[in-house]
């Protein structure tokens, strides 16, 4: 999915939310409708002159939410996709591993984030590498989701290969299954990021910038009418280290996932 130059960057693969896509113009011709359709002249509306549509709304707040997870899959390197491909580790002794990416769609039906697209830390990424208790991030969903005979796609015991573990990973995100996930506002300057690694790339020493996590750590937002729609911090924050690099704008990250019974216990 090559992200069109209008599109909203929102995280690291990039897509419109459900709002902002509404709001894209149409490609489809338009011109075959009356002008003066009965629902263009037959119904009034009352526009909101104290909202401003040029606005970017803020990130959903940090919470759990019910979402519906997709596969994004991962550049095959000619213009296209493909559903993973294989990832080492940096450090010795290289580790290899299957990776691929993943968004999740945010499920509020009649609320303000249905249908919002948050992805998980680090560009959505998602490996069959395993940590010190013998989890991977894919293992971890698998046994957050349902097959559609109501058990989850990976029991306890489960003994597989890298290969058949992210191929029985692939098939059951065909499905888009539900799960539960929390999110967490986070920023970092992108400036500081820049110049980072240019001066690595240099040679030079250099430090990462340090990531701005949790939506309580934001400065309070003082407008009221975005207190009214519930939006209590502002995502907006200025770079610490040196204010030429301006403001930068939080991206809500999802930061764990939970089974729906598990999300049903928390919320
Ligand atoms: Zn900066």
């Amino acid at each position: 999915m090559a992200t069109k130059p209008w599109e909203v960057q929102a995280g690291g693969t990039g897509a419109a939310t459900a709002t902002q896509q509404e709001q894209l113009p149409s490609d489809a011709p338009q011109d075959m409708i009356d002008e003066n359709d009965p629902r263009l002249v037959s119904e009034s509306i009352e526009m909101n002159t104290d909202a401003d549509a040029y606005a970017q709304p803020a990130p959903p707040p940090d919470a759990k939410y019910r979402a519906k997870l997709k596969l994004e899959g991962v550049d095959d390197g000619k213009g296209g996709k493909k559903d993973y491909g294989v990832k080492s580790t940096n450090k010795e002794p290289k580790i290899l591993y299957y990776e691929t990416r993943i968004s999740c769609s945010i499920l509020d039906p009649g609320g303000r984030y249905d249908g919002i697209t948050v992805y998980p830390e680090f560009g959505g990424s998602v490996g069959t590498l395993v940590n010190r208790e013998g989890a991977s991030k894919i293992s971890t969903i698998l046994a957050r989701i349902k097959r559609p005979d109501g058990e989850p796609w990976a029991k306890k015991g489960l003994r597989y290969t890298q290969k058949e573990w992210i191929d029985l990973f692939i098939k059951s995100l065909m499905g888009e299954p539900e799960i539960g996930i929390e999110t967490q506002w986070q920023v970092s300057c992108q400036a500081c990021g820049e110049e980072a690694t240019a001066r690595k790339k240099a040679g030079h020493e250099f430090r990462y910038p340090t990531t701005l996590k949790g939506m309580h750590r934001f400065p309070r937002e003082k407008d009221p009418s975005k207190n009214k729609l519930g939006q209590l911090f502002d995502p907006e924050v200025v770079c610490q280290v040196s204010a030429g690099h301006g403001f930068s704008r939080a991206q809500a990250r999802v930061v764990g996932f939970l089974s729906l019974d598990e999300l049903k216990k928390n919320t």
